[in-house]
């Protein structure tokens, strides 16, 4: 089986070194820079598997059919990246790894609907430069169980990651951009989760975000389910809490959480001069308030803020966040 995997950054790496480790026959498709540091020097992965060099088969343009894509770009980047490839993809399967809701419903205009898997991507990396990756933690590959997912493309992913399979991900997609919409705010202050979340009036910020996003989820009818490292149970808990003692327990999770600083993706891409995938994290709450007949004023505001900070490349201080979120944490 030949799999070509579209974007050599964190998550698409990782999956093109991995397979190819356990014999897959992959092609990882990336930009330029990234393609010829690989072709020279091999891909240079390091972290909880160990330190790894692996020669990977990488060029700039998917030129043959593949049997699988799996498309590692950012959602804002998966329009440009199908428009660039050689190949008419429309009756290829595709794994679709983007955090997020609407990656789906991007694709559907390359590929058939039924030809897409769905998946969330529990694991965590970092890239640090072209050809160099951090694989951060462990954690499955969930994915969803369209009839396109043959006995073989389980098989082969599974020879690298653990796969759990389920019938509906939607709850568990919803659930994923519940655990990611906090990355706003490190972004907005330029600073490490641990950093910006020893300050409990932060953390209320996170209680509210979730609130306003429980709020949304249920007026649309969706019912949350649990992520193998993440329970429902955890927002349902903490948003019933009264405020302090909500940021005090939130405050304590997430500065335990690495003794290395952890930025989360949308300050890295900030940091990086790349745009940030905001629009399908807490912009999902914005689209699907607007679908429901409602707003989502702070996740709104907070979308808006990271935006400022992509364009004008400076960070908010913590009280001038603080002051504009008054009468929306009240
Ligand atoms: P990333 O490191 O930025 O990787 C995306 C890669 O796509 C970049 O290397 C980028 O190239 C490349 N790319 C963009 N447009 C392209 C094009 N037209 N042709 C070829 N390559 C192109 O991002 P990531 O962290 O791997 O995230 C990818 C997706 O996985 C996101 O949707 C994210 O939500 C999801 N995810 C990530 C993690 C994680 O831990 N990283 C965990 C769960 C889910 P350049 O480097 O040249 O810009």
């Amino acid at each position: 089986m030949k799999i070509a995997i579209i974007g050599a950054g964190a998550i698409g790496s990782i999956m093109a070194g991995y397979l190819t480790l356990q014999g897959q026959k992959v092609i990882l498709i990336g930009r330029k820079e990234s393609v010829e540091a690989i072709k020279e020097k091999g891909l240079s992965i390091s972290g909880v598997r160990g330190e790894l060099n692996v020669k990977v088969d990488v060029c700039q343009k998917l030129e043959e059919e593949p049997d699988l894509v799996i498309l590692a770009v950012k959602t804002q980047d998966i329009e440009p990246a199908m428009k660039a490839q050689n190949v008419e993809l429309k009756g290829v399967p595709f794994l679709a790894i983007q955090n997020g809701i609407r990656a789906k419903g991007l694709l559907k205009k390359y590929t058939k609907a039924e030809n897409i898997i769905s998946s969330i991507v529990m694991f965590g990396a970092t890239k640090l430069g072209p050809g160099k990756i951090v694989h951060n933690f462990e954690g499955s590959l969930i994915l969803e169980s369209p009839a396109v997912l043959s006995q073989e493309i389980a098989s082969a992913l599974r020879s690298a990651f653990e796969l759990l399979v389920v019938d509906d991900i939607t709850g568990m997609k919803w659930l994923k951009v519940f655990v990611n919409a906090n990355n706003c705010i490190p972004a907005i202050l330029g600073q490490s989760m641990q950093e910006c979340f020893s300050d409990l009036d932060v953390c209320r910020i996170s209680i509210a975000i979730w609130k306003e996003g429980l709020d949304i989820v249920n007026k649309a009818g969706i019912k949350l389910v649990s992520l193998p490292d993440f329970e429902v149970e955890r927002i349902n808990k903490l948003t019933s809490l009264a405020a302090w003692e909500a940021a005090n327990i939130f405050s304590g999770i997430m500065t335990n959480l690495s003794k290395e600083p952890l930025y989360g993706s949308i300050l890295q891409s900030i940091k990086n001069g790349k745009s940030s995938e905001i629009d399908y994290i807490n912009g999902e709450f914005i689209e699907l308030a607007k679908a429901c007949g409602i707003e989502a004023p702070l996740n709104r505001k907070l979308v808006e803020m990271v935006h400022l900070v992509e364009k004008n490349k400076s960070f908010f201080e913590t009280s001038k966040l603080l002051g504009e979120l008054k009468e929306l944490l009240n």
